[in-house]
Formats: structure tokens, sequence, C-alpha cells
């Protein structure tokens, strides 16, 4: 199925538009895009108001006007420096027209003398005298209305004026078409949104500053339409790779008894709630997508073993794979135990595994003897063949692009997949990046944690905190001292820490240790384990502290300038403390010089640990790229929506396109049809690819 020809006019080049040539295209290009589409989705980022239009001697000063005057005289410069001159006037007041270096005849026509004209721009006073230089606009009396206008204001770049854009954009404005509906029309009606073009050109006259927001019902139909086909093609993805071929892994309430009554511990409300969405994904026919998200400590681990008790109960094998080989044998060790209790069998493999040994453990694989596998991402490789995979555990590390996980699940075959991962992030968000994943939340700690004691502290009290340390040491808890990196200068930054680092040495003697980006890993490892060992005291660092180390005898957590670290980089580092059975603290010091609401934004983390509400107070004052890091993320790119505005249409697209899928997974249906267009406008063929046509 081809692009709807109703789509023509806005998918050609920005040439076509008159006015618009090579050199100009290459500047739109760089500024938005190549085509006419790219041009009428850059939305006005502020506005000129022209509507101000006073009698002369009511002007108040630095401000836009639109002024009706008469042309009284023509006075040019005595010499090449001074401006040309034409005085104007109403019946109150005079005002100063400025030209420099102007072609004199054209002036002369433009601004008659005698004569009434209607002059826009900005008002100044020189010497009392009100002017104005260069006017924007110079038109006849009944142009008034048209003048008098407020004017969008769009994204520059270097070469292309604010005049330019604005005239281009009204070129490109009239080729809007009319598209047929695809919106739910009870949400359309409930949002009393208008129709796609009259949002569209809505959005190209803001009126005020709210418009400029995505908080009014244009920009908001926008932003929604954006999301919908976000989500939608994810979606239709997803519908079309991962079709189950009809594989249902039941509860079996006894096995899963029994483990409950293996288990050292009650599950918390979160960790149940999770192990009923997998039971619900893993019985169905439709095969399993699911990201678990908590943070450390949360109890992820055992909410995999209640899904890999479904695929084995039945029969199939169930595979954990961890980033490391030190996580592999933690998990491996952690569950072994659990397994061997309600008759289980397990095994690990990972790259460390070479020769006969090596054969043995893939023979047992391949035999079915061993009813789950831990490993790492050696249980992937070709030569590892499992008697039946009915579930694939990811431990993730990394985030994984959409398209990478897809390439993921066609490993497994027909496996289910479940991905974990540590990092809490907003939902909204989740729902852009993970939109084809359904997503399960730990948000509660498992009783019996202690919270960690987090403090704001200024940074002029250093001497008190290094005396707090001292005792801390005398009683045989360990330091982590992080020092903020800024990217624009490493160099300071090492040298800062450097000095900090000599600083805590002079105070409190040689069992003091510094890591650094600069550092060569083998190096670093040296010292990261003569700090785990207890050799030394207090560890300090620049840049974000290794993924992994856990040192349950680090109690203290001091991160110097915190007020430069995003929220969730805090939080993430506070976690490195408060993983032994000791009280933790995390002192949080911060300039003097910085401002009210860098230290506002600080008592968040002290308010609160749960990484779900800082990631979302994060989103609010980062945005979406800061938090995620755009380009890793997978993280699709919004030229309408801004995920810190429109965060909540995105569970109403995804809900929504949810529903479409499964009532008409073809897009076949009237709406279906507009879909499609939908589709097309956001540049989403991949996803149309699926469809049989028409
Ligand atoms: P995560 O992988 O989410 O970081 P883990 O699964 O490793 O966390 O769990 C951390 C620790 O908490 C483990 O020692 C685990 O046995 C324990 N744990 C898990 N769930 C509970 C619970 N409901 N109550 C008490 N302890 C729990
Ligand atoms: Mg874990």
């Amino acid at each position: 199925m081809a692009r709807p020809f109703a789509l023509d006019p806005l998918f050609t080049s920005i040439k076509t538009l008159p006015g618009v040539g090579p050199r100009l295209l290459d500047l739109y290009e760089k500024l938005c895009g190549p085509a006419v589409i790219d041009l009428v989705f850059s939305m006005p980022t502020n506005l000129i108001d022209r509507r101000y239009s006073p009698k002369i001697n009511e002007l108040e000063r630095e401000r836009i006007a639109t002024l009706t005057i008469k042309v009284d005289q023509h006075i040019p410069g005595n010499t090449r420096s001074q401006p040309y001159r034409v005085r104007c006037s109403d019946d109150g007041g005079v005002i100063d027209l400025i030209f420099f270096h102007p072609r004199r005849d054209w002036l002369e026509k433009q601004l008659p003398v005698g004569e009434t004209r209607i002059v826009s721009g900005r008002v100044e006073f020189y010497q009392g005298v009100a002017q104005m230089a260069h006017p924007d606009a110079i038109g006849l009396p009944h142009q008034f209305d048209e003048i008098a206008t407020v004017e969008p204001v769009y994204p520059l770049t270097a070469g292309l004026t604010h005049k330019r854009v604005l005239t281009t954009v009204r070129h490109a404005l009239p080729r809007i078409p009319h598209l047929p509906e695809w919106i739910d029309p009870t949400l359309l009606k409930q949002r009393q949104w208008p129709d796609w073009k009259t949002a569209l050109l809505q959005a190209h006259s803001p009126k005020d500053f709210d418009n400029l927001e995505g908080i009014t019902a244009d920009r908001q139909r926008l932003a929604y339409d954006e999301l919908l086909a976000s989500q939608l093609s994810l979606r239709l993805v997803r519908h079309y790779q991962t079709r189950a071929q009809g594989r249902s892994f039941p509860v079996d309430p006894q096995l899963k008894q029994k483990l409950i009554t293996a288990l050292p511990f009650t599950l918390t409300g979160a960790q149940e709630r999770s192990i009923t969405e997998i039971e619900g994904d893993m019985a169905s026919t439709d095969r399993m997508l699911r990201l678990i998200q908590g943070d450390v400590g949360s109890g992820k681990t055992v909410v995999g073993l209640f899904a890999m008790l479904n695929a084995v109960s039945t029969g199939a094998q169930a595979a954990f794979m961890a980033p490391t080989e030190i996580l592999a044998r933690q998990h491996a060790a952690n569950l072994e135990p659990l397994c061997t209790a309600i008759g289980l069998k397990t095994l690990i493999l990972t790259g460390r595994d070479k020769g006969k040994p090596r054969q043995a453990l893939l023979s047992k694989i391949e035999s079915g003897e061993a009813d789950i596998i831990f490993g790492t991402h050696a249980l992937f490789q070709d030569d590892v063949h499992f008697k039946d995979l009915g579930l694939a555990i990811i431990d993730e590390q990394h985030r994984f692009g959409v398209h990478q996980r897809l390439k993921l699940s066609e490993k497994g075959e027909h496996a289910d997949i479940l991905v974990m991962t540590a990092t809490p992030i907003p939902r909204t968000l989740t729902l852009a990046a993970y939109g084809d994943m359904e997503v399960s939340r730990l948000d509660e700690k498992p009783a019996g944690r202690k919270p960690i004691d987090t403090r704001l502290v200024s940074i002029d009290r250093i001497e008190d905190v290094i005396g707090g340390l001292k005792r801390k040491i005398d009683s045989g808890e360990r330091i982590y001292w992080v020092c903020p990196l800024v990217e624009e200068s490493e160099k300071l930054d090492l040298a800062a820490a450097e000095e900090r680092f000599r600083i805590l040495q002079d105070y409190l003697g040689p069992r003091v240790g510094l890591v650094h980006g600069r550092m060569k890993g083998a190096e670093k490892d040296d010292i990261m384990t003569r700090f785990k060992n207890g050799e030394l005291d207090i560890l300090v660092a620049t840049t974000v502290i290794e993924v992994g180390v856990d040192v349950p005898e680090a109690t203290v957590m001091v991160i110097e300038h915190a007020e430069r670290f995003g929220l969730s980089q805090l939080h993430q580092l506070r976690g490195r403390v408060g993983r032994g059975a000791q009280a933790s603290t995390c002192l949080l010091l911060f300039s003097a010089k910085s401002g009210e609401t860098a230290r506002k934004r600080l008592t968040t983390i002290r308010d609160t640990e749960d990484g779900f509400v800082i990631a979302e107070e994060d989103l609010k004052i980062r945005g979406a790229g800061e938090v995620l890091g755009t380009r890793q993320s997978g993280l699709p790119k919004f030229r309408l929506a801004e995920l810190s505005i429109h965060g909540d249409l995105m569970q109403v697209a995804q809900n929504d396109a949810r529903l479409i899928i499964q009532n008409d997974p073809q897009l076949k249906s009237e709406r279906g049809e507009a879909l499609r267009t939908l589709l097309y406008l956001f540049r989403k063929e991949n996803a149309v690819k699926y469809l049989r046509s028409g």
C-alpha cells in the first residue's frame, strides 16, 4: 500500500514553495528537514504581538507597536554616517522613523509626505523623541488589521531570518489537506479537540503565550496524533513479529505453593502483582514480552523464579541471562537452594566454561536434564541447543533499543521473554521507549530495609563533615566521596578531585583512595578491590562509581556539588549504600552559589527513596532526552509531543493502540484507513508494511 495521495502536497520538497531556492533549501533542511511536512510540523516557540497601537504620546518605551501616522518630512543625513529620518506625527505626538543607508526613491514612494501610513516596529526614545528604526512593516491605512496581529516566531538557524521563515510557513500552510479523522470520536468530543487541519492551522497562529506551551487544545491534539502514531507502530510491529504459535504455560498451583513455603520471606504486594501479571501473559497463547522495573534491592530475582516455574512445570526449560559472570553466579547461588528445595535441577553456563566440562553442560541442556539454566550471553551462542526453551529472562544492564529487543525475541524462537531493569524510568518514558512491551513495576521495598538518612549540607560546613567521617571510620564504616564531572572541563574536575583527595588524606591519613575516568581498567580494579577488602576507608571518585560494585560495609555516601547532578543520577549513587545491616547516610553537599531551585530539587532526593517518584520529578525538570540519554535509549524523537507536558496522553495513546490492534489489526475499517494515513504522516512506513493492502 502506498502513501495516500492526499499527503503528496506535504511530502514534496520545501523548494517547491515560492522564494525557496537551493541555498535556502539547504538551510531549511538543517532547520527542520527537507519536506513541507517538516516545516508545518515546526511549532512556533515565540511570538511578536503587534496589536499594541496607542497614540504616539502614550507610547511606552521598548515595545513593539503598530502606529497610524501622517508623514511630515524627509530629513536625509548630512554625512554618510548620519541616518535618514522621516518625521511623522499623529494628533498628539511626533515620531522619527530611522533608516541607515536607505534607497531614497524607495522610501519616498513608501512614505510620501502628507499621506497617512501604518508602521509597525520597536519603539525607542532618543533625547525624549520617540523613534522607530527600520519598521518591520509599512502599509496603507486599510492594511491596519493585517499588520496589527500576533506573529508566530519559529526556531531559526544562521542565514534564515524571522521574516523569511514566517513567509515560507505562510506559503506552506495552504497546502495542508483535510484528512479523515483517526482519533476515536468519543475521545475527540470529551477533550474538545479540533480536527487535524484546524489544529495545525491554529497552532501556527498563536494568540498569546499560552498557545506556545503545548497546553491548548490544538497542540494537545497534535501531540496526541504523534503519540498515537508512535504507539500504534510499535504495537503493529510487535503484533506481526512476535505473534505466538499457541504456546501456553498455565500456573501449577501446587508447585507455586511449594515455592512460597520455601521462601524465607513474604512477598511484597508489588512482587505478588508482578507475578500475577506474568502468569496472565504466560498462560495465554500470545507470546510474553514483559519488562520488570524496580530499584536495586526491590526483589526482581525471585519474581523471575516464579516465572521460570510456569515454564518448567509444563516440561519446558527456562534460561536466566545476566550481563556479567559475577551477576550470573550470584543469581545461581541465590536461587539454587530454592530450586533444589522444590525439586528443580539447575546449571550455570558462562564464558569461563571451556572444553570437556562445557560439553558436559551443553549435553545436559540439550537432553533436558537441566530445568533452569543460568548464564551470561554465552547462553545464546550457536552451539547451545535447548531441549525446549520456554522462557528467557534477561537481567538487563544496558537498555536495549526497540530493534535489539526484537532481535532478541527472535533468538528465543517461541520462548516467552522477561526483561529486568534496575533503572526506574517515568511511566510516560517507559511507554515511549518500551511501548512494545508490557511493564510491571516493583515500586515497593521488601520489609525491614533501613531507610538511608539523607541530608543537605552547605559546602561551607565541609570541615564538620570531615570530622564526622573520622568518627565513622573509627567505628569501621566505609565511605564513598563523589566529586562531580562536568563534561566541558574534565581536566578541571580531575584537578578538583585530586585536591579533595589530598585534603582528605591530610585529615584522615593514608587510607584514602582515588578512582577517576582517566585511569586504566586494572588500576581502577585494584583500588576498588582494596576498598572492598577494607584496606581503604574512603573512596574518592570523579565518575559515577562503576556499576555492579557491591560493598555492603559502605555506609556513607558524600556527594560534592550535588546540585550539578540529575536527580536520577543522585538516586543511583545513593543506592550504593544501604546494602548492609547497618544504618546508612547520604550527604548532599551543595555550593552556597547554587540557586534556590537547585536546592529545592535536592529536597526531592532527601524526602524520598522511591526511584519512580524521583524519575518523574527528574523528567519534569530536565525533559525526556536528558533523563534517558536519548541516543542509547531507543527513545523516539518527538516533534509535536513533549513528554514532560503531554505525558498523560501517552497512556491514553497506548490504550487506544491496544484496542485498535485488538479490534482491527489489519486497519481495514474506515477508522483503520484513517489510521494508515496517520502512520504515513509520521513516516511510520515500516509499520504499514505489515498490513495487507487496502
Ligand atoms: P534486585 O534484583 O531487584 O536488585 P534482588 O532480587 O537481588 O533485588 O533482591 C535483593 C535481596 O532482597 C535478596 O537478598 C532477596 O532475597 C531479598 N528479597 C527479595 N524479596 C524479598 C521480600 N519480599 N522480603 C524480604 N527480602 C526479599
Ligand atoms: Mg537483580
